[in-house]
């Protein structure tokens, strides 16, 4: 396993589309085992493949304290949304910056597991908040794009210099 590099905004490779997985194979495997060693090292509740570079529709989950419900979802649609709730979210390609946004209170998600199998899941709280988080990276969207023009124009100027910093 290793641990990949995690983009952060405002780099434009956030925005690219993650193509579909053809087929869930050894790399893809390899892919979502380096994902999770990387979101649990860094650490985070959730991983998209596009945040280490990699634009394919894959995304990792684990909101356990213990890392005890690794959860992995290949492909994944949303196929239902009910309802409303605003949560405080954060991500590991915005270091440092929280803020409160609004989603479906409780979605229901399709996808494949680890192994290629098809599943489905009802998910609600902080579970449906990470998943949508998640599939929204997949189409090149990050959570501060839901904020305001002027919040949004102040993140990015913390996080270029916060680049410059560490350069
Ligand atoms: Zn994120």
């Amino acid at each position: 396993m290793a641990i990949l590099q995690v983009l952060h905004y405002p780099d434009p490779r956030l925005r690219n589309t993650a193509a579909p997985v053809d087929k869930v194979d050894g790399e893809v495997g390899q892919l979502v085992d380096d994902m999770f060693q990387t979101m649990y090292e860094a650490p985070g509740i959730g991983l998209a493949a596009i945040q280490v570079n990699v634009p394919r529709r894959v995304i990792v989950i684990d909101i356990s304290n213990d890392r005890s419900e690794p959860l992995c979802f290949i492909n994944p649609v949303v196929t239902r949304r009910d309802g409303l709730e605003v949560m405080e979210e954060g991500c590991l390609s915005v270091p440092g910056i929280y803020d409160e946004v609004e989603r479906a209170n409780e979605i229901e998600v399709q996808a494949l597991d680890r192994n290629g199998k098809p599943f489905t899941m009802t998910a609600s709280g902080l579970l449906g908040v990470c998943i949508q988080h998640e599939i929204d990276h997949l189409d090149g969207k990050l959570f501060v794009d839901y904020l305001s023009e002027v919040k949004r124009g102040r993140i990015r100027k913390k996080m270029e210099k916060l680049r410059r910093q560490t350069l």
